[in-house]
Parts: C-alpha cells; structure tokens; sequence
C-alpha cells in the first residue's frame, strides 16, 4: 500500500488562534497550510470567498487549479449534496453515527462518497504543492476524526486550547475581512454562547482524540505564545517531521510569507514578521459579569487545562511588541 498522506488538523474552539498557527505552519519547508477544509461545502463559500492571497478562491493561481481537478466547474447542487453528507456526521447530531462507525464501509454511501472526494482533494492539494504535511484548521473534532477512516490519509491532530475567558472577549470584537460581495463582518457571539461552544468543541476533542495518543497533540495557545520553539518542535514531532525547521526570527518572531489559505480569521490576510506577545487584553476589555459566567460554564475543562479562574495562566514576561491577536471566523454550528 502506498504511504498514506499526512494531515495535521487543529483542532478545538474558534478563537483560539489556529489561524495564526496554521498559517505558521504552513511556512515549514514540507508543509502547507489549506485552511478550513471542513467550510468549503458551506452554501456559495467557494463563489464567495478570497483566499489569503487576495484574490476568490476559483481565481487563485493555487486553488483554481486544484478544483478544476476534484469538481470540475463549481456546481451549487453538488456543493448541497456534499454539504449534506458532510453534515450529517460532523454535526452534533451526527455524533452517534460517527462513534459507532469502526470504518468507512458503516457508514452511508453518501458519507463516503464525501470521505473518498476529500480525500481527492488532499492529494491534489498535495500533487500541486509538493509538500509532505497538509495542515488544515478546520477544528471540529468531529471532522478530523471521520477523516481517521480513510484509508490513504494519515490524520495527526493537534487540539489548540485557548482560554475560554479569551476566546470569549475574541467573539465580542468587531472584525471584517474581504468577500466577492465585499467586506465581510465576521460573526459576534455572547459570552454563554461563547462558553457552550468552547466546552462542546474541546469536550469533543478530548472525547475523540485524547486516547489516541500516538497521533495527538495538547497545546495551550497560551503556551505557544510563550514557547513558540519548544511548542514547534511538538507538533513537528507530532507530524513525523522531527528535523523539519520551525518559521522563527530569533526566538518569538514568525516569519509569513506568501499564502494560500482558505477559510478563517481576518488576520489570514496578512504578512511579515509577526512578533508573538500574550495577548492580556480580554483582562481589562471583558465586562467582569461575561468573565464570571465563562468562568463557571466552563471550569472544570479550565482546570483540566491549567488555566486559574482568576487572572490568566502564569507564563514568563512578554516583550512589548505588537500583539497577536487570534481569532476566526468559523462560528461553531455543531
Ligand atoms: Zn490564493
């Protein structure tokens, strides 16, 4: 059997910074960074949006090719009936089907029908990059872990915690980001709303992924922040590519080039040196009654990660350069 083909998918809560670290990632020699594979079935996503590199997706040098080869011409009845395999076990309400799936061949010809043109599209992706490590930030666990079952891909997971109180203040901003149809708000949630989707989408990775513990990964956002070179050499070890090297200037400075990604936050769009600093801003921004109501929804996932329920986790000083500031657009809808 041929070897089978690398993804790393972060995984976990929007907001958390995957979009930042997907776009790091995808500097490593090797490795490319997709974006949000899972979104790209979402109603007139591929007509509507840009990539990274500025211009719509089926007129980018890199994605108009790939899907000319898995699609042929866009086809909105085909993207509906995707989206409807696609939904009907990555959804919440797909979770039982999911979890009593053991291989592909359980589940309904739809479904795989969905897995095998994903798949397609990976390797194409692949055949069109070179790279050895696909990195997609797609972050529903539940995506990632119907994709274990295909036979050609080799899925390693990295579940990216950010602290709920963070990621919370991260939904109230306001941010926008260019579409064919012009700017785009991106969408704002409430902080339970905030919460319940932060304990779903990490209850859910821990649920799916943590047993499996030769293909996953923990990492705190918080940790990153602090620790790029060391949390680096985790996820390269993680994704089988121990010797590959890291996009760092010195020791807290990513280096983003040029891009290709699809899908996520607002900040995908830019390039350069980026000097990684905590970002303490939710400290002070978050009203103190969100701050409680994100503390008590989602403590005991919280505690299991380390995070105190006053004030933010202990990690040692930051310079004071300009700030990351990590989000996405992806709502969760699970
Ligand atoms: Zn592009």
């Amino acid at each position: 059997m041929a070897e089978r083909l690398k993804v790393l998918c972060i995984t976990g809560s929007s907001r958390s910074g995957s979009t930042i670290l997907g776009a790091a990632l995808g500097q490593i020699d090797g490795f490319f960074c997709a974006g949000e594979m899972q979104r790209i079935w979402d109603k007139d996503w591929l007509v509507n949006e840009h990539c990274s590199c500025g211009d719509p997706i089926l007129s980018c040098s890199h994605w108009a090719g790939v899907f000319r080869e898995v699609i042929g011409d866009y086809d909105a009845h085909l993207a509906r009936r995707i989206r409807r395999a696609r939904n009907s076990v990555v959804r919440l309400y797909g979770l039982p089907r999911l979890l009593a799936a053991q291989s592909l061949s359980e589940l309904p010809a739809a479904v795989q029908d969905y897995v095998s043109l994903t798949e397609r599209l990976y390797h194409v992706i692949q055949r069109h990059t070179g790279c050895n490590v696909i990195v997609d930030t797609s972050k529903y666990p539940t995506y990632s872990y119907l994709l274990r079952l295909a036979p050609s891909l080799d899925m390693r997971v990295v579940h990216l915690v950010r602290d709920a109180r963070a990621v919370a203040y991260s939904w109230q901003r306001v941010k926008s980001y260019p579409t064919a149809k012009g700017m785009r708000y991106m969408e704002r949630h409430t902080a339970p709303r905030s919460a319940a989707a932060w304990n779903v989408l990490n209850g859910l990775a821990d649920l799916l992924w943590e047993r499996n513990t030769a293909h996953y990964r923990l990492i705190r956002y918080e940790d990153f922040v602090a620790h790029p070179r060391h949390t680096f050499q985790a996820m390269l070890d993680l994704a089988g590519e121990p010797q590959a090297v890291p996009p760092l200037v010195g020791d807290d400075v990513l280096d983003i080039r040029s891009h290709h990604i699809i899908a996520g936050n607002a900040n995908r769009f830019q390039t350069g040196r980026v000097r990684l600093r905590m970002d303490a801003e939710w400290q002070n921004q978050l009203g103190r009654l969100d701050a409680a109501i994100v503390t008590v929804l989602t403590f005991p996932l919280l505690r299991k990660y380390g995070y105190p329920a006053f004030g933010a986790v202990a990690l040692p000083s930051q310079s004071q350069a300009p700030v990351v500031t990590p989000s996405s657009s992806a709502p969760p809808q699970l």
